[in-house]
């Protein structure tokens, strides 16, 4: 079999060459392929700060640092899978619903194989028409989704789509099982109290930021499983889940949040949930000095990437 893995950094330094995700092969095919990078380069749901249209180059950009092994999770991912940067999907800046369509159409193309697609934002509207394509494939599935906002807002300036609303529309459009999904680390000041009932009324089981400062990360991850089982689920992360001080570059900062490594614990404490997608989204790269935010990101996916190798490796020693 054929196989896609990152530029060798022994042989060819890190910071040569075209920047894609940790310089897998940028190939548009869908052969032979695990998983696949795709960038969604639209701000176009932004509430306030805008520019998450540069998200996806700055994690491509700073990936180069990442390394063939994860010592975490003990595995070395391309020992078992073959990965591709697929480029970035169409998006139409400033038209919303026109880049939903493009969005689900060529992301529907590609999940026509059993590709387990990595996407990064983007704002978080994105993950509307992710959803949309991922329902075609595999029917409703349950959602993790790591924010420090519930983005189940009815509408934002009298409009349907937007980064604030995405869930609210998901459960509406019967793309999530909103029995199995669960909604992690909101907090910070919000519209009024009813907006704390919305998620609630919608189905998503919702533990806030504070409800997870009381009851201990390891009790956190046990409640995440038990509400997943082993439904299909997307994983949708919103780099705000961090903490500002770890994580500036963003559009919609919360302070008081999750430090990089808890996330990345988090992460890999999920690592036997059914995933069938995963994306990233929210980062700011001109709100971002010294691309900490980017590097953050770009580490999230590589556990990304280390889960579907660990998945991989189980079958294999079946
Ligand atoms: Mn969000
Ligand atoms: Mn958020």
């Amino acid at each position: 079999m054929k196989k896609y893995v990152p530029a060798d950094p022994i042989k060819s330094p890190r910071f040569s060459g075209i920047k894609t995700f940790m310089r897998l092969p940028h190939i548009k095919t869908t052969e032979e392929v695990d998983f696949a990078i795709i960038g969604v380069p639209s701000d176009a749901g932004a509430s306030f700060r805008t520019g998450q249209r540069e998200g996806p180059a700055a994690i491509r950009k700073i990936s180069a640092l990442l390394r063939g092994h994860n010592p975490d999770l003990n595995i070395s991912p391309f020992d078992y899978i073959s990965g591709i940067d697929y480029g970035d999907l169409p998006v139409v800046p400033g038209y919303i619903e026109d880049g939903y369509e493009k969005i689900e159409k060529e992301l529907s193309s590609i999940l026509e194989t059993d590709i387990i697609p990595i996407l990064l934002g983007g704002d978080h509207a994105i993950t509307l028409p992710e959803l949309r394509a991922i329902k075609k494939k595999h029917g409703p599935v349950a959602l993790v989704h790591f924010d420090a906002h519930s983005d189940t807002i009815d509408e934002y300036f009298g409009k349907p789509y937007n980064h604030g609303t995405p869930f609210k529309r998901a459960v509406e459009e019967e793309l999530l099982k909103v029995d199995k999904s669960i909604q992690v680390g909101m907090r910070g000041s919000i519209y009024s109290d009813k907006h704390l009932k919305i998620p609630k009324e919608l189905g998503f089981e919702v533990i806030t930021t504070n409800e997870i400062r009381k009851i201990g990360l390891e009790e956190l991850v046990k409640r995440i499983k038990n509400r997943v089982g082993d439904a299909k689920v997307f994983f949708t992360f919103d780099i705000d889940f961090i903490d500002p001080a770890y994580a500036p570059g963003t559009g919609t900062p919360e302070v008081g949040g999750f430090t990089s490594a808890e996330a990345l614990d988090l992460i890999r404490e999920l690592k036997d949930l059914n995933y069938v997608g995963f994306d990233v989204v929210e980062v700011l790269p001109s709100f971002d000095p010294a691309e900490i935010t980017a590097l953050l990101a770009a580490n999230i996916v590589y556990e990304f990437i280390s889960i579907i190798a660990h998945k991989k490796s189980k079958e294999i020693s079946k």
